[in-house]
C-alpha cells in the first residue's frame, strides 16, 4: 500500500470510530472475508455472524492481508510450502504475502490490538492448520504468513471456529 492509500484508510477508520464513539484502542483485527467482504481468492467471502457483529459494534477492524500485499481479487489460489508461498501455477507470491502481513501488523499496532480473529486454514490467516502446499485439500500443522507475524508480536490469534 502506498503512503496515500495508507493515509486514506487510516483517516477512514479513525472517522468511523469517532462517529461510533469507540475508544481508539483495544480493537480486534478480523479477517475481512469473515466480515462478509468479498476479498477471497475466488471473489467471495466466508461470513461469520459473530465477526460481523463485532465489526458493526465498532469493536473490530476487517483487513485482508492478501489484498494489502497487492494481490488482485479474484486471484489464483496460493498455498505455503515451507517458508514460501506459491500460486497454483507455481508463481512465488511470498513477497506479496509478507508485505500484506506487515501492513496488517501496522494497523494492529496503531490500534493497540491484542487479539485477532482470523479465517481458518488460509495461507495468510490460518492458525494452527494450513493447507499442505500441494493443492490437495489436505491440512497440515502450521500457521499462515500473517498469523506467524502477529504471534511473534504477541497478538493472540483465534480462528472463527474458536469464538
Ligand atoms: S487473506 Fe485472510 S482476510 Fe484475505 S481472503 Fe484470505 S483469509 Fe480472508
Amino acid at each position: 500500500m502506498n503512503c496515500m492509500n495508507w493515509f486514506v484508510v487510516k483517516s477512514e477508520i479513525k472517522n468511523h470510530l469517532k462517529e461510533k464513539n469507540v475508544p481508539f484502542n483495544n480493537m480486534i483485527i478480523v479477517s475481512a472475508c469473515l466480515a462478509g467482504i468479498n476479498c477471497k481468492w475466488n471473489g467471495k467471502s466466508s461470513p461469520c455472524s459473530k465477526v460481523i457483529k463485532l465489526v458493526k459494534k465498532g469493536k473490530a477492524i476487517p483487513v485482508c492481508a492478501e489484498q494489502l500485499g497487492g494481490l488482485t481479487t479474484p486471484r489464483m489460489p496460493a498455498e505455503q510450502r515451507k517458508v514460501k508461498v506459491f500460486r497454483k501455477d507455481g508463481v512465488d507470491v511470498t513477497a506479496e504475502f509478507k508485505k500484506g502481513a506487515k501492513e496488517v501488523l501496522n494497523i494492529a499496532k496503531m490500534y493497540k490490538c491484542k487479539k485477532a480473529i482470523l479465517k481458518s486454514n488460509s495461507p495468510s490467516c490460518g492458525s494452527g492448520k494450513i493447507y499442505d502446499g500441494a493443492f490437495s485439500g489436505k491440512l497440515i500443522v502450521g500457521d499462515g504468513v500473517l498469523v506467524k507475524l502477529l504471534k511473534k508480536n504477541n497478538i493472540k490469534v483465534y480462528t472463527e471456529e474458536e469464538i
